[in-house]
């Protein structure tokens, strides 16, 4: 079984059923919808298929729904792509009529540019693809010389070399999003250029307001954003690593270094990081990954990442259940390699509080013993999480009876959701069920010992304050299920 998680981005590429269908049996986990393409109709079809597929496959597969953001862009040129040659003047003016570009001018959509700059700064424009040496400024425009040529088209987006460029993190977009967020029951919501963490406080009340229970994704791609790094851990639910736009700004030569404090970080303080972008780029036309891709991902699973992402290799790719199956195996490959699994517990920790301190004792416990699995009956799924925190080769199988929860869990490393609604049990019987229920999907079997943390009254108050071990036999085979009460 598979530890590191998979999220994949949807996209026309995967718009055809059998696609789709192929996609969540190579395993996804995660499903990311990215609001910078596509209308508000397109974006709720794909969403309602991937349920439909899911449903159909019998697995718990999450909905990430990725918000646009304040993404600096060119506006479109009069005749397709322009050709920039090394050396030559370029303008940016904000005035410029948009669909008016040329080889010499072209609009932006982003009216603050001239005062975000001085004389001497770099552009960066279609992630880097081209630089642009900041010559002269005005009121309106930005004129520049080629440092770098290449073919610019349409909507390409623009960078600032040391990040700076001061546009709010929210936009109106962004806001009516999150409305769509609440009426396709996102599990995730992706904040892109993140600045601070009142960012993220802003999404957190909109959600509050729209109704979502969505958690969020903070995507780190902002030089202002590692400086507030901290504070913006501590406000969101889960980190990205957004190495495409993170890249652009730090440059190359740092990214490895900030990718692997980034999923420290994470991990120390009981967050979520996914590492994305670009990790299987050649595969969206090749039918393997290069060397470089292979050890790009298992590099993520080594640093510790809880999830690793694919982003037009899947959404725009030829093959995408290809690439997931690629990455399935490197992931897996990785797992094997001792570093990985080897048990880090927090011998100086003190735990905030029951639910935390039954959950490293269970993580304590199932690594110094001989133990198959941890059957974590959860209702929020926090208990999974807490565990998933500490570095194990063990299992953890969250238990939970609300679907909600099945799908937010999925993203986490080394954590299996399982469907299970213990209120139709006695409480003398939901363990023998529940082992049951994990015997049935062949996840674990007789003569396993295994560690079960739940409640008083599991699933009824949800609140985790004891721990079990519990050995795998046929004597616990099927009960009679008592009629639910209340
Ligand atoms: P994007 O974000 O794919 O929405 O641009 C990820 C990144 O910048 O790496
Ligand atoms: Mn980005």
């Amino acid at each position: 079984m598979r530890r590191t998680k998979i999220v994949a981005s949807l996209g026309p590429a995967t718009d055809a059923v059998a696609v789709l269908t192929d996609v969540v049996r190579a395993g996804v986990d995660i499903a990311r919808i990215n609001l910078s393409h596509g209308t508000a109709a397109e974006h709720c079809r794909r969403a309602a298929a991937l349920r439909q597929c899911a449903a159909a496959e019998g697995r718990s597969v999450g909905l990430l729904l990725d918000l646009q953001g304040p993404k600096i862009r060119v506006e479109r040129f009069r005749q397709g792509p322009v050709m920039l040659e090394i050396g030559a003047p370029f303008t940016i003016d904000v005035t410029f009529p948009p669909g008016e570009g040329t080889a010499a001018c072209v609009g932006t959509s982003y009216r603050r540019l001239p005062q975000d700059l001085v004389v001497g700064d770099t552009l960066l424009l279609d992630d880097g693809n081209l630089a642009l040496g900041v010559e002269a400024l005005s009121d309106t425009a930005v004129t520049t010389k080629v440092i770098q040529g290449g073919l610019l088209s349409d909507h390409k987006g623009i960078n600032r070399r040391g990040g700076g460029l001061t546009a709010p993190a929210l936009t109106e977009k962004d806001r009516e999003d999150i409305e769509l967020a609440a009426t396709v029951a996102a599990d995730y919501i992706g904040v892109s250029f993140v600045r601070d963490a009142d960012d993220i406080e802003t999404v957190r009340e909109w959600l509050r307001e729209a109704g979502s229970q969505a958690h969020i994704v903070a995507k780190i791609e902002r030089v202002e954003a590692l400086e507030n790094i901290d504070a913006i851990i501590d406000a969101s639910d889960v980190i990205m690593v957004a190495r495409g736009d993170l890249g652009v700004e730090i440059g190359d030569a740092e990214l490895p270094g900030v990718q692997k404090r980034l999923i420290a970080a994470a991990q120390q303080a009981n967050k979520v990081v996914i590492t994305a972008t670009q990790m299987m780029q050649s595969m969206v036309t090749s039918l393997q990954p290069t060397r470089a891709e292979v050890l790009d991902v298992a590099n993520a699973v080594l640093d510790g990442t809880d999830a690793v992402m694919l982003s037009a290799e899947t959404a725009m790719g030829q093959h995408p259940p290809r690439v997931i199956e690629a990455m399935d195996r490197i992931c897996q490959g990785a797992e094997q390699h001792a570093g990985v699994t080897t048990p880090r517990e927090r011998g100086d920790a003190r735990f905030g509080d029951t639910d935390e301190a039954i959950a490293m004792a269970a993580m304590y416990t199932a690594n110094h013993y001989s133990i198959s699995g941890i059957l974590a009956m959860t209702e929020s799924g926090a208990t999974a999480k807490w565990m998933s925190r500490i570095t194990s080769a063990i299992p953890i199988f969250a238990m939970t009876r609300w679907a909600t929860t099945e799908r937010r869990t999925a993203l986490y490393r080394g954590v299996y959701p399982v469907a299970f609604d213990p209120t139709g049990f006695s409480p003398d019987d939901i363990n023998q069920q529940a082992m049951t229920e994990l015997k049935s999907r062949q996840m674990v079997k007789n003569g396993d010992q295994l560690v079960v943390t739940q409640g008083d009254w599991s699933g009824i108050s949800g609140r985790t304050n004891s721990m079990k071990i519990i050995t795998v036999d046929d004597i616990n085979e099927a009960r009679p299920v008592r009629e639910k009460s209340g």
